[in-house]
């Protein structure tokens, strides 16, 4: 057991109290067997059941149709950058029998690294919006701008339009899925705000999300593909029209057809996810964690935008702001350091900036209760009284 802490770190992040004391129980003895959950082998009946599991609450948790395929990775949220480049242009060249570009939505860090990570394989990437040109100083990320300006390209060239739908840095979550032309395949990195709110999973070529924000411990990755991605032509033919081909361990078919175990997948990791989406489940699904999520951010933000003007900086459009992480400045020589060092004094942690933008992020993840909230909220205002 230990204390509740109040952590607001972006990732990894706080996971439920009930979920770890479980888990530790089934680190040492796994259902009696004798055998901790790190220590059996992942082809044994008991790792299949937990893969089994986590898939089917993550079916339920989203209403996932039988049309998509649930599968898990390593190789966290970066490794994603490359798997998807591999996947989807295998796909796209079996409908076209060409190599297709990709459209890329640029609206802060983790969109822009997919983006240099897909021009490094020698992909046509078309950047079809930069949120950082719509900004004062021309380089930060604080906005979307409107689908209208956007560039995308047409399902006779494009193999795929990818978003971050939630940039863990800036702070900016898309309020909406974006629309892309018919037979084009969109792809999102959920990695910080995967089952935080419900989504049309049917918009969506694939959607992935490293674990260790939301849903569990870093080592795996949740991968939600439309099955008829998983077709592509033969690596000969993949290899004559220069697309690259995948590692087998970020290969989507081999992956899937051997339920994710094709080769060592981290069990106990994935049986993290397995009780933190069972616990979504008991707790009501994904619209009682929307409103709950949306309660919190909107707690934080009411106390940032209560404080007198000056004293905190929200870099973020309001439209865009987002629920999960909630980053701004304390303007004025000595403020942040100030205002960290008060939330630490009174157990509030984790509340450091990004390093590559400095000020304050606060994770508002699932895991962060009420209590924790209304702690800092205190804090925000009695920080901005002072001031
Ligand atoms: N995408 C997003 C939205 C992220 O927040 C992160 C990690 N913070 C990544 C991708 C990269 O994930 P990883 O470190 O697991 O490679």
């Amino acid at each position: 057991s230990r204390v509740q802490p109040h952590y607001f770190g972006a990732g990894p992040a706080l996971l439920p109290v009930e979920v770890l004391q479980q888990a530790a129980v089934d680190l040492l003895n796994y259902k009696d067997s004798g055998l901790g959950l790190g220590e059996i082998s992942h082809r044994s009946a008991l790792a299949v059941s937990v893969v089994d599991s986590a898939k089917a609450n993550i079916k339920q948790l989203l209403a996932i149709p039988d049309t998509y395929e649930i599968f898990f990775l390593q190789g966290g949220g970066t490794g994603e950058f490359s798997a998807v480049v591999y996947n989807l242009l295998a796909a796209f060249a079996l409908k076209t029998g060409t190599k297709g570009k990709a459209d890329y939505l640029i609206t802060g860090s983790w969109s822009q690294k997919a983006a240099e990570e897909a021009a490094r394989f020698g992909v046509d990437v078309n950047v079809a919006v930069d949120a950082r040109k719509a900004s004062a100083d021309g380089k930060s990320y604080g906005t979307i701008p409107d689908p209208s300006t956007w560039t995308l390209g047409t399902a006779e060239d494009t193999a795929y339009v990818y978003y971050c739908d939630n940039e863990t840095v800036s702070g900016v979550e898309f309020p909406y899925i974006p629309s892309v032309p018919e037979g084009v395949e969109l792809v999102a990195d959920m990695s910080s705000n995967i089952l935080s709110r419900e989504f049309d999973v049917t918009k969506f070529g694939l959607v992935f999300a490293g674990a260790q924000k939301n849903i569990g411990m870093a080592g795996v990755t949740v991968c939600i593909i439309k099955k008829e991605l998983l077709t592509r032509p033969s690596e000969g033919d993949l290899v004559a029209l220069g697309i690259p081909l995948a590692p087998l361990v970020l290969d989507f078919p081999t992956i899937v057809k051997n339920n994710s175990l094709y080769n060592t997948l981290p069990i106990f990791n994935l049986h993290i996810v397995n009780l933190t989406t069972q616990l979504l489940i008991d707790n009501g699904g994904l619209k009682h964690q929307e409103a709950v999520s949306g309660a919190k951010a909107k707690k934080l933000y009411d106390a940032l935008d209560a404080a007198p003007e000056g004293v905190y900086n929200c870099l973020v459009e309001n439209a865009f702001r987002s629920r999960m992480n909630i980053v701004f400045t304390v303007p004025g020589e000595g403020k942040e350091k100030a205002f960290l060092e008060g939330a630490k004094e009174r157990g509030l942690t984790g509340l450091q900036g990004h390093r590559s933008v400095g000020g304050i992020r606060i994770s508002n993840y699932n895991a962060v209760g009420e209590k924790s909230i209304d702690l800092l909220v205190d804090w925000v205002n009695r920080f901005a009284a002072s001031s």
